[in-house]
């Protein structure tokens, strides 16, 4: 059988590669043993698990293959950025961008094919919806860049779903997906190094919210009055801000977790001084950090990052209000890898 016959095994959870052991004659540990070479020993071929019985080993190679997303383009930063264009097999294509620390990496992965949200400042909107990635194609995105970049399994690493796509309208799959890559006999990423960024699906907070064991949430605001954020974020007229925080309010947070707001600082939109005391009376009692991120610009769009000094007189009108802020400048801008840049351009 050809692979273009058989199934892609990757992004199949513990309790479905056991069953498929079973249903193929073996017992359930056989599925667990499959499960640990894909995901935490990383192997590639079927053909190639001696540790698996000869037979067993066959009938999964006839039906079933392993495959990665193809890097079809990269695109290094001077910052240490890398944005690659990763190939489905499909034929569609999404980004995702690996950013190296001293002391940690950062993997930023899509979660849709476009995205259908629109929001104004963002290039992926313009792309428009396509279609949801399965769990193999979220999970296949870290394989691959772990793979080209040589990251080794013990490497600190924090997974951002932040990419393409609005992630909470692929629940499911980013969850499916995320299990498996916090579990320790999967690829070993904390739940706590995973998060989770929404425009603000209401609904799908609450939903989150309920899981059992979640990654982290962090909320793009990007404005203090729903007007603003209307204009900026079609998304708000659906679910406005009072139902957005009242959401972020009441969901269930660990003892040591903050909720994070993501705050896209557009040049006079959405930067002044009101602004701010607004955004400090919008979060009031939702423990919680902000990110302030001046904008990355581009030619297509109309908006300008706000200067230096404005965010940081923001900043500080945040801090006077016991409302932690930091100034986050976005990785790999000469690349069009960061924040709401990724848009397949140069692809
Ligand atoms: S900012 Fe996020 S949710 Fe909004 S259009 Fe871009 S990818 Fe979609």
């Amino acid at each position: 059988m050809t692979e273009r016959h058989s199934r892609n095994i990757l992004g199949l959870s513990l309790a479905e590669l056991e069953q498929l052991a079973i249903a193929l004659g073996q017992s359930r540990y056989r599925g667990k043993q499959l499960y640990r070479a894909i995901y935490a020993r990383r192997v590639q071929s079927l053909e190639s698990l001696t540790d698996l019985k000869r037979e067993f080993r066959g009938a999964l190679a006839s039906q079933y293959h392993i495959a990665y997303p193809e890097i079809q383009g990269e695109f290094a930063s001077r910052d240490g950025a890398v944005r690659s264009v990763l190939r489905l097999g499909d034929g569609n294509t999404v980004e995702s961008v690996y950013m190296p620390e001293e002391d940690r990496t950062t993997l930023c992965l899509s979660s849709q094919v476009g995205c259908g949200l629109d929001c104004k400042f963002c290039f992926t909107g313009l792309l428009g919806m396509r279609r949801n990635l399965t769990p193999g194609e979220i999970i296949g995105q870290v394989l691959a860049i772990a793979k080209a970049r040589s990251i080794p399994r013990r490497a600190r690493l924090n997974i951002v779903f932040m990419g393409m796509g609005e992630p909470l309208l692929n629940l499911p799959a980013v969850m499916q997906s995320a299990r498996v890559l916090a579990d320790t006999d999967g690829l070993g990423i904390p739940l706590r190094r995973i998060t989770i960024s929404t425009a603000g699906v209401v609904p799908k907070i609450h939903e989150l919210g309920r899981e059992p064991a979640r990654p982290k949430l962090a909320v793009s605001l990007n404005a203090s009055h729903d007007e603003q954020r209307t204009a900026l974020m079609p998304l708000n007229r659906k679910y406005p801000l009072r139902q957005l925080l009242d959401a972020c309010r009441v969901f269930p947070l660990h003892p040591r977790e903050r909720l994070t707001f993501e705050y896209v600082m557009l040049d006079g939109i959405n930067d002044s001084n009101a602004d701010a005391e607004r955004v400090a009376a919008l979060v009031r009692g939702i423990r919680s950090k902000i990110n302030l991120i001046p904008y990355n610009s581009g030619a297509e769009l109309p908006y300008r990052p706000s200067p230096l000094k404005r965010v940081m007189e923001f900043q500080e009108i945040l801090t006077a209000r016991n409302v932690p802020a930091f100034i986050r400048i976005s990785r790999g801008q000469d690349v069009r890898a960061a924040c709401g840049q990724l848009s397949l351009a140069g692809a």
